[in-house]
């Protein structure tokens, strides 16, 4: 493994297991070829942070049990984070807590069409908890502050652990560059949530796709000036006239496998749109 400090434990069925000091962590990989996916799980002192996608159900169970997990936090409700909360919430005790604001939309259907179940599975209703401001692990050892952090989408938290220095990040961070973007995100609205998180004093982040980041601040300060130099050119390309079409165009002018495949769900059309 790339990090420093990290043991890798071993593998329930298709899911990596590795931990970082108290935090054990899943890693399981969603698509194929040039479009996979890694999707991490966390698990510290009795608290999961996210359940993968719904494809990676029997190994995120295997996970949960083998963890003793008593609570567990979604950073939003995309379904490669919440697909094992209805079988949570079905088959245990277990409270499953999410922003407030995207409970309807766990209670709702998704839109499940092929690209979608082939990446992530089919993923059913359920019906969560709304978070609050902090969650205190069962030990009373950690305490995370929910940091609203909008912009991947509407509602969208990290957890922050201010003693140990540690961000989960949901999809706030992913990696310094981006070149598409899902189609309800807002990357004004993500830069202004990188700027806050900023202001928070930490080290490490663990990242849902990513995994753990070390020097994690210096690496979401690269992605904030990454997009807010993308910002630039775009202000700069409209000033002149063009369209977001055009401009699209000329900065991305590839397009990636998950792009095509995905209709248009994934483009980079929508960064520079929303910019
Ligand atoms: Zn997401």
């Amino acid at each position: 493994m790339a990090h420093h400090g990290i043991q890798v434990i071993g593998v329930i069925f298709m899911l990596e297991c590795s931990s970082y000091k108290d935090i054990n962590i899943g890693m399981g990989i969603c698509g194929e070829d040039d479009y996979e996916t890694k999707v991490y799980v966390y698990a510290i002192d009795g608290l999961m942070i996210d359940t993968g996608a719904q494809i990676m159900e029997q190994d995120v169970i295997e996970f949960f049990k083998s963890n003793h997990i008593d609570q567990v936090v979604l950073t939003h409700n995309h379904e490669d984070h919440t697909g094992t909360a209805p079988w949570i919430l079905k088959n245990t005790n277990v409270p499953v807590y999410l922003n407030e604001g995207a409970i309807p939309s766990a209670n709702r259907p998704p839109v499940m069409d092929g690209y979608v179940t082939k990446m992530w599975g089919i993923r059913d209703t359920f019906d969560p908890k709304p978070l609050t401001d902090k969650i205190v692990t069962s030990s009373g050892k950690y305490t995370f502050e929910v940091i609203h952090a909008p912009g991947h989408k509407p509602q969208h938290d990290c957890f922050y652990e201010r003693s140990q220095g540690w961000l989960f990040s949901g999809d706030l961070y992913l990696g310094t560059k981006q070149f598409v973007c899902y189609k309800d995100e807002n990357m004004k609205q993500t830069i202004e949530s990188i700027e806050k998180v900023l202001q928070l004093d930490f080290d490490t982040i663990f990242c849902a796709h990513a995994g753990v980041v070390e020097n994690g601040k210096v690496r979401l300060e690269k992605r904030l000036k990454f997009l807010k130099d993308l910002q630039n050119q775009v202000n700069e390309m409209r000033s002149q006239g063009m369209d977001d079409r055009a401009i699209d165009a000329e900065i991305y002018p590839f397009n990636l496998t998950i792009q095509d495949i995905s209709g248009g769900d994934w483009s980079s059309y929508n960064i520079i749109h929303t910019l």
